[in-house]
């Protein structure tokens, strides 16, 4: 009792003033010092909009009016960077609540290989339990077990217990690289429904998102609105045999689920669910913080089957805003205090085909001689080198991580990487190649993430025990997709250029007076900055990256930290 009216009077008082933040106490501080406790949120809502680069940011920031116009209104920093080369999924959301750089959490890649394992492919996806007999990496048994570091949501739990660690998302590895280890609730979409971790029962939070899923596709829903300042990108561009630019996203009657997963209705899908478990689990009610991560991914579905420029990905931005704005108003209507992060996994890039046509004429795609199996074709042809059982060459792409077959060792093993090394340093697509030995001597990078070398981006998502013999980097506006599939895959990220390594990071929590920074900033703040709000202390070391200050004034929501 007592402690809720100190609540009240400290939100109405100070809100996130400096003396209010100032006052905390560690998380593990007992209940006879409640006046402590009421400086912190009740809810950390960590949010995570797949493929929201700060190009797109910037690009709509004018028109937002709902969830992004709140967000706008707290600490802005636009140049935030998942700052290792790796720009996916896997990798990137890994960073958010981690504070660790996938060179130490150990999520490299969305896949990487193990040319010495037993099963067939050598391939390892980032969320699967590989001590489970029943996972592989095309159908994973979802886990955390491939995260090395522990999540904020974990910190939290192993400070106060009765901290409650949920994560939703349409992606498996949003929810396990957002959550980690001990999550007590997760959600991702598999095929046309929500489901959860082997062993676990969905909820009725969850069997209701699932019937509505259900619902929506039988029913089917009209084409979306274009607001007006979508205009100028509803144009058709050729790719292949079609074109992209003036999609809708009607949704047919019994239309297959992957109409409703590739459009704004799996966020709204996804908001309702995290809804839903707010008030299951009674979230941001409870003695101590709760987590919520809940990440967004129709942003990404859409830019990679449509491009980044067309009107579809306008109308995702009118679509989000307005399902953050949901989200947001939903919390506040339960009086919940909560602190907000808003950032991203990677940032993208849009279609060669379209940047070709606006001022972008050297864009291109990836030459399909750069593919693994066809690097290692050229090589045994050069070599008369083969493998006698898989591939010569392992890897994701025409880019990337590059492993040599664990059959070629020792003078062919050598020969194998020195070729592979000549074919794509010589290839005209190709700005840098490294060798496992060359990244493992590079010195983990520091200091101002935008001013990195290519070689220090490609250290910040190296693990020896992980990473390919050789790491391959492609130039500026090539898209690693040689031949693209229109409406499923004509345009993505992964590169180690800057937009896709550049996301917006916003801060918001009621009462707070707003700053924009535009000095880079990276991801793996973003959990040390929260820690020190909800007062967690951690020993020096524990994350990559620094407490950003969110205080607007001469006060520093960092103080507690040290
Ligand atoms: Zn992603």
């Amino acid at each position: 009792m007592r402690r809720t009216v100190l609540r009240l009077l400290a939100t109405a008082a100070l809100g996130l003033s400096a003396p209010a933040l100032a006052q905390g106490q560690p998380a593990a501080a007992s209940p006879a010092e409640p006046a402590a406790e009421t400086a912190r949120p009740q809810l950390v809502l960590a949010v995570s909009i797949d493929q929201l680069s700060s190009d797109l940011f910037a690009q709509y920031r004018e028109h937002f009016t709902g969830g992004f116009a709140r967000l706008l209104s707290g600490a802005v920093f636009p140049s935030g960077f998942q700052s290792h080369a790796a720009t996916e999924t896997c990798p990137g959301h890994s960073t958010i609540l981690t504070g660790a750089r996938p060179a130490r959490s150990g999520i490299i890649a969305n896949n990487w290989f193990n040319p010495a394992i037993a099963r067939a492919d050598k391939k390892i996806y980032c969320s699967e339990d590989l001590s489970d007999p029943a996972s592989t990496s095309g159908n994973p048994v979802v886990s955390a077990n491939l995260l090395k570091v522990p999540t904020l949501g974990e910190l939290m739990k192993a400070a106060n217990p009765t901290t409650r660690n949920v994560a939703v998302s349409a992606k498996d590895r949003a929810v396990v690289m957002m959550g980690g280890h001990k999550i007590d609730a997760g959600y991702w979409w598999k095929g046309s429904s929500f489901t959860t971790f082997k062993g676990r029962e969905l909820t009725p939070a969850a069997q209701r998102a699932n019937a509505a899923a259900s619902a929506l596709l039988a029913k089917g829903a009209p084409a979306l609105k274009a607001p007006a300042w979508c205009g100028p990108r509803d144009q058709a561009v050729a790719i292949g045999n079609g074109t992209v630019g003036t999609y809708r996203f009607a949704l047919p009657k019994g239309a297959k689920p992957d109409v409703l997963r590739v459009s704004p209705r799996m966020d709204a899908a996804t908001v309702d669910l995290a809804l839903g478990l707010v008030d299951e689990l009674k979230l941001g009610q409870g003695a101590a913080p709760d987590v919520l991560s809940v990440s967004l991914s129709a942003s990404d579905y859409i830019g990679h089957a449509v491009g980044t420029e067309g009107v579809e990905m306008c109308i995702q931005m009118a679509e989000l805003d307005s399902n953050l704005g949901r989200l947001f108003a939903a919390l506040d209507k339960r009086k919940i205090d909560y602190l907000v992060v808003l950032t991203a996994d990677h940032g993208g890039h849009d279609a060669p085909e379209r940047l070709r046509q606006q001022a972008m004429p050297g864009a291109s795609r990836a030459d399909k001689a750069l593919m693994p199996a066809a690097l290692g074709a050229e090589i045994t042809r050069r070599t008369g080198i083969a493998a006698p059982q898989g591939p010569l060459i392992y890897g994701d792409g025409p880019f990337g991580d590059m492993y040599v077959n664990a059959a070629v060792t020792g003078a062919a093993k050598t020969r194998v990487v020195n070729e592979l090394l000549n074919l794509t340093r010589n290839h005209p697509q190709v700005t840098a190649v490294f060798t496992a030995a060359e990244l493992a001597a590079t010195p983990v990078p520091a200091g101002n993430p935008q001013d990195w070398t290519i070689k220090e981006r490609a250290r910040a998502s190296f693990m020896a025990e992980r990473s390919g013999d050789v790491v391959v980097v492609l130039n500026r506006a090539v898209t690693p997709i040689p031949e693209p599939v229109l409406g499923a895959y004509v345009a993505t990220h992964g590169s180690v250029w800057d937009y896709d390594r550049r996301v917006p990071m916003l801060f918001w929590r009621k009462g707070m007076t707003g700053f924009e920074q535009p000095n880079p900033v990276e991801t793996v703040d973003i959990a040390p900055t929260l820690a020190a709000v909800i007062g967690l202390r951690l020993d020096d070391g524990a994350f990559d990256g620094r407490c950003l200050d969110l205080d607007a004034g001469a006060g520093n929501s960092c103080e507690r930290a040290k």
